[in-house]
């Protein structure tokens, strides 16, 4: 009889210390932690309080050091192709085209001084394939791709995951392209014009020798 009762003691005891634990995380949880919200230093560390986000009108804050959303300056790429090497996924596309040496003033340099050389037609970053490894930013040379502190970029749409950094227009592109070709073929034909006036000039000398 006196187990009987001891049973009840004991069950009734573990109900009230649950409750008791459950009452004060309730009560703890009509109130925020912290005036400041997710801003607030520490506001981790603090044990009580309603710890629940009211995304997306407040968010966790991404570390400073954090690796999220590429973004490429493209104003102080130089077309080296590293980054695109260097990734292990593929999901960086880069086409180039020459500058022509009269076009190197109106393509410009980095911040750095370095004179580009490059056109970049395009520079596409699949941002859905990307898994922030940050093989790509380490081995840039001008440190112009980086990664923002933006982690949140949902789309209805695939194909806007992939961004596009390219500085010329397809048209512009098309021209440059022209251009080059046409620079090309002039070199080419003047270089066999002196080539065929060299071979002209010795067959010139030797039959004079011969005479
Ligand atoms: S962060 Fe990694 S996966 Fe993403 S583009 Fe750079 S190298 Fe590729
Ligand atoms: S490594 Fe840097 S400079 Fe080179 S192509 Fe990539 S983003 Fe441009």
């Amino acid at each position: 009889m006196s187990e009987y009762f001891g049973n009840i003691k004991t069950g009734a005891v573990t109900i009230a210390t649950g409750m008791g634990i459950t009452l004060k995380h309730f009560f703890n949880a009509m109130h925020r932690k912290g005036d400041a919200g997710v801003d607030e230093p520490g506001y981790f560390g603090q044990v009580d309080g309603l710890c629940t986000l009211q995304y997306p009108r407040e968010v966790i804050p991404t570390p400073k050091n954090g690796r999220y959303r590429l973004y490429n300056n493209i104003e102080d790429c130089i077309g080296c192709g590293q980054c695109d090497r260097a990734c292990p996924i593929s999901c960086i596309s880069i086409e180039t085209i020459k500058v022509a040496a009269d076009d190197l003033a109106l393509c410009g340099k980095t911040s750095d001084g370095q004179q580009k050389k490059f056109w970049l037609p395009v520079f596409d970053i699949d941002v859905a394939k990307c898994m922030t490894c940050g093989m790509c930013t380490t081995v840039c040379p001008t440190e112009c791709l980086v990664h923002t502190p933006v982690s949140d970029f949902s789309e209805f749409d695939r194909s806007n995951f992939i961004y596009h950094f390219g500085n010329l227009s397809r048209l512009e592109a098309e021209a440059k392209r022209r251009k080059n070709s046409e620079l090309q073929a002039k070199a080419q034909a003047e270089k066999e014009k002196k080539a065929a006036e060299a071979l002209k000039q010795s067959n010139g000398g030797e039959s004079g020798e011969s005479n």
